[in-house]
């Protein structure tokens, strides 16, 4: 009898996806709409990028690039990067991790915690050779028997969505999703899981969110690549169109900006139990104001990509959020406001 049988998951590995649908019972009934979050920060390294990384080493190995006692070299805003390193951990293999300095200290503390060897760079646009995704690429090419995971153009990182979150968002709900909805970083989670569940049935509306200071709004309602203004948000947002992102259906586009996305955190801690990070909050909101578009008795998927936890000293810090000119969301608004 194989383990699986028997209830058990073999190794960190196998503890990756088959993560809860949660229904979150206040926003679905304002809305009229069933809204249901992918716990995606229920996976053993805590976050959605841990199915990517899973499959972009998967790949690695199969094709012979990754060899025992390996080096994995990753450009990342963090999770990618915490994911990489438990599997490398797990595997044999070492992790090499580029991320920019302007990141929560939680991840860049974490990573180095794990055991990544951590590399700190300014934030400069991807323009810039020293852009932190660019440098990896050159980290990985001169270090002997490095591979670069890539997970920004990395096909591997869409398939995994494609083959294990798709499928099981339309298990989960019985067919029965109108719209998924989902904020884009490398545009793995977006794409890998609107052509699959396009794929049975067309009808499911994709729908894009987007932070502030980020590009990929104005691209999918206009088809210009323009942004203004920034977002405090981490992960999440593009000034390109990424290999991952090339092709994916795009039915519709929200940009939520970072106070609603902060309510809509606080919203979740308050009234659902659930702490959770920046993108969630942009995810979820736009989640409510496509129920909005819609009408109400759809059933509306979305990502609950981290943990709160990853950002304590950020998001759920009074004193930065008045600093970046946020106002931190007063409980007893909050939980009035929809009871
Ligand atoms: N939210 C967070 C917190 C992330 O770290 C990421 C990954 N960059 C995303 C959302 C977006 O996921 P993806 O890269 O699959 O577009």
């Amino acid at each position: 009898m194989g383990a699986e049988s028997l209830g058990i998951t073999d190794g960190f590995v196998g503890a990756v996806g088959n993560t809860p649908l949660i229904k979150l019972h206040a926003l679905s009934a304002l809305t009229g709409c069933t809204i249901l979050g992918k716990a995606e920060f229920m996976n053993p390294g805590g976050s959605v990028k841990d199915r990517a990384a899973l499959g972009i080493l998967q790949e690695a190995e199969a094709s012979g690039a990754l060899k025992p006692g390996g080096t994995v070299v990753e450009g990342t805003a963090g999770n990618t990067g915490i994911g990489l390193t438990h599997l490398c951990n797990a595997r044999g293999y070492r992790a090499l991790i580029v991320i920019p300095e302007t990141q929560s200290a939680e991840k860049i503390g974490l990573l180095r915690s794990l055991g990544a060897e951590v590399r700190t760079v300014p934030a400069v646009p991807y323009r810039d050779p020293n852009n932190y995704v660019r440098l990896s690429g050159r980290i990985a090419a001169e270090t002997p028997g490095a591979v670069w995971a890539n997970q920004f153009d990395n096909l591997a990182n869409r398939r995994a969505h494609f083959d294990t979150t798709g499928p099981e968002i339309w298990q989960q709900t019985g067919g029965t999703v109108d719209a998924w909805v989902a904020a884009t970083g490398t545009g793995g989670t977006y794409a890998g899981v609107a052509l699959y569940l396009k794929q049975q049935n067309p009808s499911v509306r994709c729908v894009l969110a987007d932070p502030h200071g980020s590009a990929l709004y104005s691209w999918a309602t206009s088809g210009a690549l323009s942004s203004d203004g920034n977002s405090i948000t981490e992960g999440i947002g593009n000034s390109r169109i990424t290999a991952n992102l090339e092709g994916a259906p795009i039915d519709d586009a929200v940009r939520i900006d970072d106070q609603q996305a902060l309510d809509t955190i606080y919203q979740l801690l308050w009234q659902e139990g659930l702490f959770l990070g920046g993108s969630v909050g942009i995810n979820v909101a736009a989640a409510v104001e496509t129920a909005r578009r819609l009408g109400p008795g759809h059933t509306i998927v979305t990502v609950l990509c981290d943990s709160g936890d990853r950002y304590r000293s950020r998001l759920y810090d009074s004193g930065w959020l008045h600093a970046k000119g946020l106002r931190q969301p007063s409980r007893a608004a909050t939980v009035g406001a929809t009871t």
